[in-house]
C-alpha cells in the first residue's frame, strides 16, 4: 500500500519557512513584500483561488491588493492596470487569475506583466530562463510538486518519469524541471499513442491532464511515485484527480491524495516566489 504524501502538511511547512524568512527581510529591509492579485469577472472556482491567496498573504506577513474587476473589462483597462502595477513600488508580485473572459488575450496581459514581478512565471522571459535553468521564478504547481517528490526521498536522477498533459502552465513546466534533475522524461498528451505503456513504465508519474480517473491502476509501475495535479468532479460530483486513487494506492509506492495533495503547494510556491520578488525589487 503506498505512503500518502501529505500536501497540507508539507505546504504548512514551506509557508512556515516563509514567514520565517518574510519578518527577518522585514526587520532588515522595512520592505513588506505585496502582491497584487486581479480577478476578471465572476467566475466561483477562480474567486475561491483568489480568496485562498489573500489568505496565505496574510499568513504569511504579505499586503495582498485585490483587482476585482467586471466580466466586461476591457483588455486595454486591463493592461493599463498591469502598468500601474508594474510601477507600483508597494507591489513585488502580480498574478492575473486565468482564465480571462474570452474577449481578452491572455496572452498580451501576460506578456504586459514585468518579468521581476511575473510570480506565475508565465512571461516568456521566465519560461525561457527556467529552460536554461537560470531562474528567478518556477511556476507555482510544478515547483509544489517537486517539493512533493522531494519529500518522499526518492530521487527524480536517472529514473523515468512520465507527464501527462502538455499544457504551457503545468505539464510542459513540471517536465523541465524533472530533466533539471535528471530524469528521462516522457511528456504525454492527448495524441500519445499508447499512453497505457509509457505510464506503465515510468517510476515518476506526473498526471495533469484534467480527466477524472483516466489513470487506471494497472497503468501505474509497482513501487512508482504518482503525483495527481488533475482537479475534476467524479460521477458523484466529488473532487477527484486524474488517477485511479483506490486502484492506484495498491500498486504505487508513494501517492498524492486529491484534494490535499498538489493543490495546497500551488499557494504556498507562490508566497514563495512574492518574497524572491521582494528581494529582487532591492537588487533594482
Ligand atoms: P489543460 O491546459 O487543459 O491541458 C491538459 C493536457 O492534458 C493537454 O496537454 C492535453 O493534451 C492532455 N490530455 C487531454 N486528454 C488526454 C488524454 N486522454 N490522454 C492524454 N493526455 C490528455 O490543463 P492544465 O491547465 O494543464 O491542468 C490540468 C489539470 O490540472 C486540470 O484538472 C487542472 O484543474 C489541474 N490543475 C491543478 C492545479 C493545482 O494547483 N492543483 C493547478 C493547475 C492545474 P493536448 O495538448 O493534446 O490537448
Amino acid at each position: 500500500m503506498a505512503q500518502l504524501i501529505n500536501g497540507k502538511e508539507i505546504s504548512a511547512k514551506v509557508k512556515e519557512s516563509v514567514k520565517t524568512e518574510t519578518k527577518e527581510f522585514i526587520e532588515k529591509t522595512g520592505v513588506v513584500p505585496g502582491l497584487a492579485v486581479i480577478l476578471v469577472g465572476d467566475d466561483p472556482a477562480s474567486k475561491i483561488y483568489v480568496g485562498n491567496k489573500k489568505k496565505a498573504c496574510a499568513e504569511v506577513g504579505f499586503n495582498s491588493f485585490e483587482h476585482i474587476l467586471p466580466e466586461s473589462t476591457e483588455q486595454g483597462e486591463l493592461l493599463d492596470l498591469i502598468e500601474k502595477l508594474n510601477h507600483d513600488p508597494s507591489v513585488h508580485g502580480i498574478l492575473c487569475q486565468l482564465p480571462l473572459p474570452k474577449h481578452i488575450d491572455e496572452r498580451a496581459i501576460i506578456n504586459a506583466i514585468s518579468p521581476k514581478k511575473d510570480v506565475d512565471a508565465f512571461h516568456p522571459a521566465n519560461v525561457g530562463k527556467i529552460m536554461i535553468g537560470d531562474y528567478d521564478f518556477l511556476p507555482c504547481t510544478p515547483a509544489g510538486v517537486m517539493e512533493l517528490i522531494h519529500s518522499t526521498g526518492v530521487s527524480v536522477g536517472g529514473k523515468k518519469c512520465a507527464v501527462i498533459g502538455r499544457s504551457n502552465i503545468v505539464g510542459k513546466p513540471m517536465a523541465m524541471l524533472l530533466l533539471h534533475e535528471n530524469g528521462t522524461v516522457t511528456i504525454c498528451h492527448s495524441k500519445t499513442k499508447d499512453l497505457e505503456k509509457e505510464c506503465r513504465e515510468a517510476d515518476i508519474l506526473v498526471a495533469a491532464v484534467g480527466r477524472a480517473k483516466l489513470i487506471k491502476g494497472d497503468m501505474i509501475k509497482e513501487g512508482a511515485v504518482v503525483i495527481d495535479v488533475g482537479m475534476n468532479r467524479d460521477e458523484n460530483g466529488k473532487l477527484c484527480g486524474d488517477v485511479d486513487f483506490s486502484e492506484a494506492e495498491k500498486r504505487a509506492s508513494y501517492i498524492t491524495p486529491v484534494p490535499g495533495g498538489v493543490g495546497p503547494m500551488t499557494i504556498a510556491m507562490l508566497m514563495k516566489n512574492t518574497l524572491t520578488a521582494a528581494k529582487l525589487s532591492l537588487k533594482g
